[in-house]
């Protein structure tokens, strides 16, 4: 008998098919590409078929802008449901007091942190707080005196060469344009945040919010002594756990390494480590928990009932106890990676890992991050360039590599294989040679890549991914894990 979860999928995709072949087709195929893919992008994972399944229905027919029983729709009962479970498993899970989970995206959810913390914190003159008016009350003028009082508050965040993210003030994304910014970054000599310099900057620069958070730092963040930091100078702490949510959740990160009981608001994405939905959410004190709320219409768009679903089942396998044996496995396995890359002569940023990701410096190979992250593709290894600190390459070509292992821990990957994928990365490295004095055209021995492309899917043929999923003629195995 064909299992549950092969049937689901295949039902759904002879829908589509009948529609439009080549989306039915582009599915498929994604399957398979995961399937032989050696996934070490850091910011990416394997949702589980529940989690997946959760968002294909109906509840993405509904509108239900507002929020949970006050709604500008009428009808949203069952949607009221869904977003109440969502909150219920988010709170438990962070123990966080109060919890949005309408953001689409990450992106998303920070700019409703953004919004939330300028309407709580700044005066407006001749308006008293602006919390306790609807926005619509405003006068002209008194929201051209909004404008300018909101334009221009400063923002603290982490730089993006130490692995900060974009939307942490820089230009091209709006934060840039709504914030005045400056930045905190590691120290050089050990590539870990350097705390007496944040606290002298904070000090100098006042910064209105502190954001804690990263996208590329391969080590804990002392959270308690950046709130220490932001008392002091008397800004609101945003951290942005967009990364290592998974790793908050599943209590790798507890004490002054977890972000909840430290932060006034903190940000996420679902779908990092924490193998979720594509999405976004919120978690703050309740003195912002107004603001937060009117996300939407501010910010966000009606919320994606379906997604939100499909977060609610997240949250509840990441409650489950397997969940934290999964998240420390990740760490277990960057570290083993980590030094699987040191033994052979690698130089990483920081000398090591303490989370899901480690950062290559391949400049000692006389390499771009452009040219070993092309390299490695063709090599089957699938990683992505990013800035180190001081960068001598710049944001585009990059002189670094990181790697994370969220999903391929989610396979059931283990320390053994890390090793193994360490040979290959450093075999491909020390292949691959600079062309023509260009930062992105590189040689490569096709022979070589396609052994280490061999080695790759040999190395995955005993972790097969979504076994209980097949699509073709069989019956799918039954499923004994996250990923079925
Ligand atoms: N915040 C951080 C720290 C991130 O790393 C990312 C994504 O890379 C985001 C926010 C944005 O998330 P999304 O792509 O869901 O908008």
């Amino acid at each position: 008998m064909v299992n549950a979860e092969s049937t689901a999928f295949r039902a759904a995709l002879e829908a589509v098919r009948a529609v439009e072949p080549r989306i039915a087709d582009a599915i498929a195929k994604e399957l398979t590409d995961q399937r032989e893919s050696l996934k070490l992008i850091a910011s990416e994972n394997y949702a589980s078929p529940a989690v997946l399944l959760a968002m294909g229905n109906w509840l993405s027919d509904k509108y239900a802008e507002g929020t949970i029983g006050r709604r500008f729709y009428a009808g949203c009962q069952n949607v009221d449901t869904v977003e109440s479970v969502a909150v219920e498993h988010a709170k438990a899970l962070f123990g966080a007091p109060y919890a949005y989970v309408q953001p689409h995206s990450g992106i998303d959810a920070n700019l409703v942190a953004y919004w939330a913390i300028l309407a709580d914190r700044v005066e407006v003159p001749h308006l008293r707080k602006f919390e306790k008016r609807q926005v619509n009350d405003l006068s002209d003028a008194e929201w051209a005196q909004l404008r300018a009082a909101f334009g221009n508050q400063r923002m603290l965040g982490m730089s993006l060469d130490a692995g900060g993210h974009l939307t942490h003030g820089f230009r091209p994304n709006i934060s840039g344009k709504m914030f005045d910014q400056r930045s905190y970054g590691v120290d050089t000599a050990t590539g870990l945040i350097d705390y007496t310099a944040l606290r002298e900057t904070a000090r100098e620069f006042r910064p209105l919010v502190i954001v804690g958070g990263y996208s590329a730092y391969p080590r804990k963040v002392n959270f308690a002594t950046i709130r220490e930091i932001a008392d002091e100078v008397g800004a609101t702490f945003m951290v942005d756990m967009a990364h290592f949510a998974g790793l908050v959740a599943g209590k790798v990160f507890t004490g002054d390494f977890d972000p909840v009981p430290h932060a006034h608001i903190v940000t996420t994405t679902t779908h990092k480590s924490l193998r979720g939905p594509r999405g976004g959410a919120v978690l703050a004190q309740p003195e912002l928990a107004d603001q937060v709320d009117r996300g939407c219409p501010m910010v966000l768009g009606g919320p994606l009932s379906h997604v939100m679903a499909a977060k609610a089942v997240a949250f509840a396998e990441a409650r489950r106890p397997e969940f934290a044996t999964y998240a420390r496995q990740i760490v277990t396995n960057a570290q083993a990676l980590a030094e699987g890359l040191l033994s052979r002569g690698v130089k990483l940023v920081s000398g090591g890992t303490d989370n899901h990701l480690v950062l290559l410096d391949v400049h000692p190979f006389g390499l771009t991050g452009r040219q070993a992250e092309q390299a490695l593709l063709d090599s089957g290894v699938v990683t992505n360039r990013n800035a180190i600190p001081q960068d001598p390459n710049g944001a585009w070509y990059t002189s670094g590599i990181r790697i994370g292992t969220p999903a391929l821990t989610s396979r059931g990957l283990g320390a053994a294989e890390m090793d193994q994928i360490a040979e290959l990365i450093h075999t491909v490295l020390t292949g691959t040679a600079p062309a023509d004095g260009s930062k992105a055209k590189y040689r490569l021995d096709p022979a070589l890549a396609d052994r280490v492309g061999k080695q790759a899917t040999e190395l995955l043929a005993p972790f097969p991914l979504y076994p209980s999923v097949d699509l073709d003629e069989g019956a799918g195995a039954e499923p004994t894990s996250a990923t079925g």
